[in-house]
């Protein structure tokens, strides 16, 4: 298989609510803030050819279905989804996707699915050949959501993918569809049932998602004032990290503008932290 990064729609997002607890001091050292107080977040993908015989996207950034209002209101700086073009410039067109698999559907990891705002229409799904994974603890969660992350789900969105035959719901650590090549581990610090994929296994990749959005996520006791459970979170975390430096598996990150993939180390003081940073990956392959 080979492995490209693809760049979604970056958002502007207050800086304090990237990291929870932590203070200013420490975090704006690490992701300096703009004059509003904003840091700039990648919603990054992605794209997997020759996967257990399927061309599998991960992640699908938050496209530009909002209406311009909530668009502002959350950041979102393109008034277009940047997810085709980037998948173009990867070789890829939208027929080509047969899978999507999704670790969460918040707005911001599956609204890349839908065809971009146009006032008085209701969008559609983009991939015309695709099937969807999903993991089937986070599907009851989006179809009946807590007041808390009401807003950060797309009601239409759980209607357009439960087409029965499409959709692809995940209990275990497997799937019917993408077999061996992809393993999954779940965390319900940030969301119910997020679901973190390792792509080929020992030596290959992991997507974090916002279990560890980017590299300063990585340090064991920062979290995001998005996660409901933050401690919970930095326990999954720790296994999870453990779990990867073992079986020496890159992570992946959706929302670090700069670094698509690192290498998790623990340094001489037994904190966590990440090398061989890499901007992009471009044609991996596993
Ligand atoms: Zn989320």
């Amino acid at each position: 298989m080979r492995i490209w990064s693809v760049e979604g729609n970056h958002q502007r997002l207050d800086g304090g609510a990237m990291f929870g607890n932590c203070p200013p001091a420490l975090w704006q050292q690490w992701l300096p803030p703009d004059e509003f107080n904003q840091v700039r977040i990648a919603n990054r993908s992605l794209v997997v050819d020759d996967l257990n015989g399927h061309t599998v996207l991960f992640e699908t950034g938050s496209g530009a279905f909002l209406d311009p209002g909530l668009r502002n209101r959350f950041g979102i700086e393109a008034d277009h989804n940047l997810l085709p073009d980037s998948l173009s410039a990867a070789g890829f067109s939208l027929p080509d996707i047969d899978v999507v698999v999704l670790s969460h559907l918040h707005f911001d990891h599956a609204g890349g699915l839908l065809t971009d705002w146009q006032d008085g229409l209701e969008p559609e799904l983009l991939f015309p050949n695709a099937s969807y994974i999903v993991a089937a603890e986070h599907w009851e969660r989006a179809c009946r959501p807590h007041p808390r992350d009401r807003a950060s789900f797309i009601p239409r969105l759980q209607t357009l993918l439960d087409t029965g035959h499409r959709l692809e719901l995940i209990d275990s650590d497997r799937s019917v569809t993408l077999g061996n090549d992809v393993q999954f581990r779940f965390s319900d610090g940030h969301t119910p049932g997020l679901m973190l994929s390792i792509i080929g296994g020992d030596g290959g990749l992991a997507y974090c998602s916002d279990l560890i959005p980017g590299r300063p996520w990585v340090h064991l006791p920062v979290t995001m004032g998005f996660d409901r459970y933050p401690e919970q979170l930095i326990d999954e975390k720790k296994v999870f990290l453990d779990e990867m430096m073992q079986r020496k598996i890159h992570l992946v990150f959706c929302h670090d503008a700069d670094c698509a993939q690192a290498t998790p180390i623990r340094d001489d003081r037994g904190r966590y932290r990440v090398t061989d940073e890499c901007p992009t990956i471009v044609a991996l392959e596993l």
